[in-house]
């Protein structure tokens, strides 16, 4: 499984990925950047620190680079820079939004 067009919409604030498999992935920067895979990200959220005070996230995009051929690497205007998303990530990211908004209206 692997992605055959990757567009990042700035305007819209959604990065779209069309698969081999023919599913096509329409992910919100906001969701992408919240679930950063990156240790230090993926650590605050499974150990959320009530009086650390949390730092605002970032859901401008910055920079996309390709990793080896596994993954991307989604940097962040002001926010993270590490996060390594890798396809089956992205597509478990895509699962979840799909599952919690319902079936599809179009
Ligand atoms: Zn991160």
């Amino acid at each position: 499984m692997r992605p055959t067009g990757i567009v990042a919409d700035k305007a819209k604030a959604i990065l779209t990925i069309a698969w081999d498999d023919g599913e096509v992935s329409q992910l919100p920067f906001k969701v992408l950047s919240d679930m950063c895979p990156c240790a230090t990200c993926a650590a605050e959220r499974n150990n959320p620190d009530p009086l650390k005070i949390i730092r605002p996230r970032s859901y401008e995009l910055e920079a996309i680079n390709s990793v080896g051929n596994y993954a991307i690497n989604i940097m962040w205007k002001g926010g993270c820079r590490f996060g390594i998303y890798s396809w089956e990530y992205l597509r478990e990211i895509s699962g979840l939004i799909n599952r919690s908004s319902g079936t599809s209206a179009d």
